[in-house]
């Protein structure tokens, strides 16, 4: 007998011809996650299995949060032949509850002598016997004891739910601008949990933003690349274009025709990534470069199409998801943005195309854009 993970996956992902496909690459993002604890990971009759961890507790919290893992559940394994052994372990199971149960039984293996009515009185009546303090309820029980008859016979109570969605690199790539904000680093958490491999770019802007702020967002970035399964970094120089934005263009403007020159450099690395999007944390009205006109006007420097996970959130919302991702704490930390700089007193809420392109014509863009690219830095986490 032995303490054995056993992982589940979203069955709606599995239908069809990608069904090998999708768990292959499930099964690698399993190990990948248990590399620190060590273990073995296989599959088996369309389930993954994981055990010999050094650490079981360390093992759980990380699988939870492996991307296309819907729940798992710490079971005993143990051979189906002794059903004198499994009545025991439902036994040890149940040994420090008191309420109501219900045996579940399974069988895949249809040639197994009892059907699984008769493996939930046997037990059902086992447990009665052995623990007074437990009754059965059919309808409602407090705990639901599964029995699992497979190759091998699988005890356990309490599935563990996890966090769902499809394995990275199973939905393409796409590239997220990643600010030291609280939006983005879920926007780009929420496009991966769909599978979608992810990189990243941040536009920085020193002297005027520092040090410490780059450090945040790479702190953000390590935070995320154990859910993103690694995770790369182009950090983008922006003062040169802010700088001439600000000299050069209407005050009203600048935010926006900013907003452009991003989306600009940000297609450019979404190009070498092979990214076939771009992901912001964008939210309907929450600043004046989020009001329906301005992303109209943001989009339409964009080749790629950009997607916004966060469209329809309230900040607090958004909040609670950056808490649970655990980006939170380090996103709150205090240091500038190069949004935060330069922000004009009265931006647009509603730009108008003809002023941001009589704006951006007194600037050389190939220029601007070719410059800041030659002195990205590309950091791998
Ligand atoms: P966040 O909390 O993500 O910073 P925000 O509410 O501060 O969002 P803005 O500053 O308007 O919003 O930025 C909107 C989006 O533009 C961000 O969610 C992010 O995707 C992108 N962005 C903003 N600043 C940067 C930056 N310095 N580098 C990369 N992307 C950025
Ligand atoms: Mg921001």
């Amino acid at each position: 007998m032995r303490e054995v993970l056993q992982v589940r996956f979203s069955e709606i992902y599995l239908k069809g011809l990608n069904r090998p496909y999708f768990l292959r690459m499930l099964v690698e993002r399993v190990k990948q996650a248990m590399q620190p604890v060590n273990g073995r990971v296989w599959l088996n009759d369309s389930r993954v299995y994981v055990s010999d961890a050094t650490d079981v507790d360390e093992a759980v919290r990380r699988i939870s949060k492996v991307f296309g893992v819907h729940s798992l559940c710490r079971s005993v394994e143990m051979p189906k032949n002794d059903f004198q052994a499994i009545q025991d372990a439902a036994v040890a199971l149940l040994h420090d509850e008191n309420g109501t149960f219900k045996v579940q039984a399974r069988r895949s293996d249809k040639r197994y002598p009892m059907d699984s009515p008769a493996i939930n009185a046997e037990i059902g009546h086992y447990v009665l016997s052995q623990l007074p303090q437990m009754k059965v309820d059919v309808h409602d029980p407090q705990i639901l004891l599964n029995v699992e008859i497979r190759d091998q016979a699988y005890l356990y109570t309490k599935p563990i739910p996890a966090v769902g969605g499809m394995p990275v690199g199973t939905n393409g790539r796409a590239t997220f601008l990643l600010s030291g904000g609280i939006d983005s680093p879920v926007a780009g958490w929420m496009v991966a949990k769909r599978g979608v491999t992810m990189s990243a770019v941040h536009f920085q802007s020193p002297p005027y933003t520092s040090e410490r702020a780059r450090d945040k967002v790479l702190k953000l970035g390590s935070i995320l690349s154990e859910s993103l399964c690694g995770l790369r970094i182009h950090l983008v120089p922006f003062t040169e274009i802010q700088m001439q934005i600000h000299e050069k263009c209407h005050p009203d403007y600048t935010t926006i025709i900013m907003r452009r020159y991003m989306m600009r450099l940000a297609n450019k690395v979404a190009y070498a990534e092979r990214a076939q999007a771009l992901v912001t944390g964008e939210s309907i009205g929450q600043v004046a470069s989020q009001t329906m006109q301005s992303l109209l006007c943001t989009d339409a420097a964009a080749d790629l199409p950009v997607f916004r996970p966060l469209i329809g959130f309230d900040k607090q919302e958004i909040i609670e998801r950056a808490i649970k991702i655990g980006t939170f704490e380090t996103s709150s930390l205090p240091f500038e943005d190069c949004c935060t700089i330069f922000t004009p007193r009265h931006p647009a809420t509603k730009p108008k195309m003809d002023i941001i392109l009589e704006g951006e014509s007194m600037l050389d863009t190939d220029a601007l854009v070719a410059q800041a690219m030659a002195g990205e830095e590309i950091v791998e986490l």
